[in-house]
């Protein structure tokens, strides 16, 4: 896992939300999963978009996306972030999942201005913010092994 960028607001949990964090903090990229229909979905949601049904449970993806969309923030509108300007936000897609396609916004780390581009191969990396919880980040796949 890579270090956490240090004075980023850790996320706030909630019934809805914390099997998401605590699986990234353990590693795993989760999603909700519908018990009747098999979609997954995100962001987390009480009912199924696709069956409406209230049974659902955290379910493992692969953690590999493409670049669906990205900018990048010039000047930094929050304190925090005041040294890590210019950074990326990005929406990626993620890959093999049930449903229609499922989106995150994140950020791509280790890569610069020219390298990121929309379709760039991607895959999930952790940034630990303490208590168990990690922010699902991702960074340029390795080439050749997609
Ligand atoms: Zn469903």
């Amino acid at each position: 896992m890579s270090a956490h960028r240090p004075g980023l607001p850790a996320p706030t949990l909630s019934v809805l939300t914390d099997g998401y964090w605590k699986a990234a903090g353990e590693g795993r990229l989760a999603l909700q999963r519908c018990g009747r229909c098999g979609a997954h979905r995100h962001p987390p949601t009480a009912a199924c978009y696709r069956c409406q049904s209230l049974d659902w449970a955290w379910d493992d993806v692969v953690g590999t996306a493409t670049v669906f969309t990205y900018t990048w923030v010039e000047h930094p509108v929050h304190p925090a972030t005041v040294d890590y300007v210019p950074f990326n936000v990005a929406v990626v897609e993620l890959d093999d999942t049930e449903g229609e396609p499922v989106r995150l916004a994140t950020a791509i780390l280790g890569v610069d201005r020219d390298a990121l581009v929309v379709g760039l191969p991607v895959t999930v990396d952790f940034d630990p913010t303490g208590d168990g919880v990690a922010l699902p980040v991702f960074r340029p796949s390795a080439t050749g092994n997609r």
